[in-house]
């Protein structure tokens, strides 16, 4: 028996929609329904009041958030969340699964579970499957969900499919770890947007005794019809018995098809989120009250609403409080949007308890969320298409998510750190994980003659990774300024000779030295200054237009090398670091191949080299070993598990402290369907030799075991 007791009541004709009711500890439940989101035990701009008014059933409460603040500590004072908001209702809690995969910032990921900093104060925290249901249990929510790992839902294969069997093993993990507590827990079925492993996570899934299904990772950047699709897929093979959650979906036609395809639960942050933008779900679609043709005009803002703003206020005084940018504006529309959601989720019940859901779904398939076209003028060059222009330049364009932009190849589709803020994943990714300020503090002092420490920077785009590595430089340049005006200081108070400090922590002098064939990502990115922050510094423009860059301190120089990297790469001095990151090998092919791996393991073959990149294709790996590089597991970024650190001979031969890949990558290369390094000939088996004996997999060579 489940802890929900899920009743189905109707299947439409013609159709999976379906009507049911379950019941939790707090409330029953009449599904198909919506719960609004209460990411910090609040519903945006929202009061319990109007919530619990608008006939809200279930409300969505944040774990990640929630156990960063207040900290369960607090849940477990006042006996759970629903005391602590005073929320009579039920409450549904996620596992912080998608939050850690989607918020920017350094995090890892291992069997175990996740490792990532809080952003309230910077430690590290982690989160396994044990430990997200403990929190929930703590919070005290009706419903449970288990801890996944989101990944987009475009990424490739092996990836989708590496995050989807980890969520099955955390799922049985999860399960375990809820126990005997009256809680229910949901499973959750991933597999990103290949039908097949949506089909296989939820024969896993549905193997394992939860009390409902829900279908996560979708609405993470794949189009409408694939989410539909995916969706329908997956409810074909749910049981008919347990409650179905689609999560994190979506506009009202998004719910509106997704119930036609069997879906019965719903959370989105879109009613309040878009609320505060000044847009309006109506049952004439959409209404958008940043456009002028709204102002002055009279009545409610949906006639067929009967919630407190469309009954109180009209459309003029709705108008001017956007305008004037007034919190009670985004308060009232948000308390439309949500009464607006609810009531649709109520009308589809009753046309599927009455069968007459397929003519409502037609009705209704086109007004819902149609585009709002109220006094446009069909010819007039609109803002959005002025900007657009300015978007663009050459092969590239700016796309924009809160508020950070990124760069897209328009030929590829491919956008550059597509996932985390581009500046963090730099620094993460290549200035930290190469520990390129402690290796530049720990060489001969600045002025000595000796040679700078050279760092290649292949693909520049819009100039992350260097400035990611500048900015690491010059902090580590005012903490070593500040600690001597801190000793000078000590100095005098004690009536002592000043003591003489080391002229800055950073030691060696930094030659960073970046690649570029196309300076149009750069040239573009510049012109957004708004939404690339890293550019706001007089190094990227002085680059551009001479080629290099001093710093005021002469420790760091900059410079730029035009045009093909494998052409301009022996011009540039021999790089005791490498940040490789030019577009993938669907965009830049020729760089990923293994003869272009071939040049670079010569060049790096008289000293020690690391080569850091964001690829860890088993195909990238083996053309790295075949080359003659030593290859090593880097550390996960976004959504991928891990990266890859190249090393030279040189540099593996020393104390490096990498965790070089064992027998097991070459197990996995040997059962892959993609064995061969990228440009090699048909015929030509010249490389298989040369990884499979290479000598960081022999016995006597183990130089696995050597980590600091
Ligand atoms: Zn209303």
């Amino acid at each position: 028996m489940t802890r929900l007791k899920f009743h189905l009541e109707a299947t439409a004709s013609g159709s999976r929609a379906r009507a049911g009711r379950f019941t939790t500890l707090h409330n029953e439940v009449l599904t198909p329904t919506f719960m609004p989101v209460g990411t910090h035990a609040a519903v945006r701009a929202q009061r319990r009041e109007d919530v619990l008014e608008s006939g809200a059933q279930v409300l969505l409460a944040n774990t990640y958030h929630l156990m960063l603040r207040p900290g369960t500590a607090m849940f477990d004072q006042f006996g759970g969340i629903h005391r602590f908001m005073n929320w009579p209702r039920s409450v549904l809690t996620d596992s912080g699964g998608y939050q850690i995969f989607s918020l920017p910032g350094s995090r890892s990921i291992s069997e175990e579970g996740a490792q990532f900093k809080s952003y309230v104060d910077h430690t590290r925290v982690r989160l396994s499957p044990e430990s997200s249901i403990a929190a929930q249990r703590s919070i005290g929510s009706d419903i449970m969900m288990v801890l996944d790992q989101c990944v987009p839902s475009t990424v490739a294969r092996d990836v989708a499919q590496a995050a989807m069997e980890l969520t099955h093993r955390w799922a049985l993990r999860s399960l375990a770890a809820r126990g005997e507590s009256p809680q229910a827990l949901f499973g959750i079925v991933q597999g990103a947007s290949y039908p097949d492993l949506r089909a296989a996570s939820a024969r896993a899934i549905t193997d394992m005794p939860f009390d409902g299904y829900a279908i996560g990772g979708l609405a993470v950047g794949e189009g409408p019809e694939e989410r539909e699709d995916c969706t329908a897929i997956v409810t074909e093979l749910l049981p008919v018995d347990r409650p179905r959650y689609l999560m994190g979906v979506g506009t009202t036609r998004d719910l509106l098809e997704a119930v036609h395809r069997g879906v019965d639960m719903f959370d989105c942050i879109l009613p309040t989120a878009l609320a505060k933008q000044g847009v309006a779900f109506t049952s004439m679609g959409r209404r958008d009250l940043r456009r002028a043709a709204y102002r002055g005009m009279e009545g409610p803002i949906d006639p067929d609403c009967d919630c407190g703003t469309c009954t109180t206020y009209s459309i003029a005084y709705l108008f001017h409080l956007q305008r004037a940018s007034e919190p009670v504006g985004w308060q009232l529309l948000g308390l439309h949007n949500i009464h607006f959601y609810m009531r649709l989720m109520a009308r589809m019940r009753e046309h599927i308890l009455a069968d007459t859901w397929q003519s409502f779904y037609r009705s209704q398939r086109d007004v819902l969320d149609a585009r709002d076209s109220y006094g446009r003028a069909p010819t007039h060059v609109t803002k959005a298409q002025r900007l657009a222009r300015k978007l663009k330049l050459g092969r590239y364009e700016v796309v924009v998510r809160d508020g950070i932009g990124r760069i897209r190849d328009t030929r590829s589709g491919e956008v550059m750190h597509s996932v985390s803020d581009p500046l963090e994943e730099a620094r993460a990714l290549y200035v930290e994980q190469s520990r390129l300020v402690e290796r530049l503090g720990s060489g001969p002092r600045l002025g000595s003659g000796e040679r700078p420490f050279v760092v290649w920077d292949v693909g520049l785009g819009a100039a992350a990774n260097a400035m990611a590595a500048i900015g690491a430089v010059e902090a580590a340049e005012r903490a070593g300024a500040e600690g001597r005006a801190e000793a000078a200081g000590r100095a005098r108070v004690e009536g002592r000779a000043e003591v003489t400090e080391p002229a800055t922590p950073v030691g060696r002098r930094l030659l960073l030295v970046s690649f570029e064939n196309d300076l149009d990502s750069l040239k573009l990115a510049l012109k957004h200054p708004a939404w690339f922050k890293h550019l706001r510094h007089a190094a990227p423009r002085r680059l551009l237009a001479d080629g290099y860059w001093l710093s005021p301190s002469g420790a760091m120089e900059w410079r730029l090398l035009r045009g093909d990297f494998r052409a301009t790469q022996t011009a540039a001095a021999p790089p005791d670091l490498i940040f490789f990151d030019p577009f993938s090998y669907r965009t830049d092919s020729d760089l990923w191949t293994l003869g272009a791996f071939r040049e670079l393991a010569k060049i790096c073959s008289t000293h020690a080299v690391e080569l850091l990149t964001y690829s860890y294709s088993t195909s990238v790996r083996a053309a790295l070993l075949a080359a003659g590089f030593f290859v090593a597991r880097g550390r996960g970024t976004g959504p991928k598990a891990e990266t890859t650190i190249a090393l030279s001979p040189l540099a593996a031969a020393g104390a490096h402290g990498r965790e070089l890949l064992g027998a097991e990558f070459l197990a996995k290369w040997q059962r892959s369907d993609a064995q061969a390094p990228l440009g090699v000939e048909p015929g030509d088996e010249s490389w298989r030799a040369a990884v499979q004996g290479h000598p960081q997999f022999s016995q006597l060579v183990n130089l696995g075991k050597n980590v600091n």
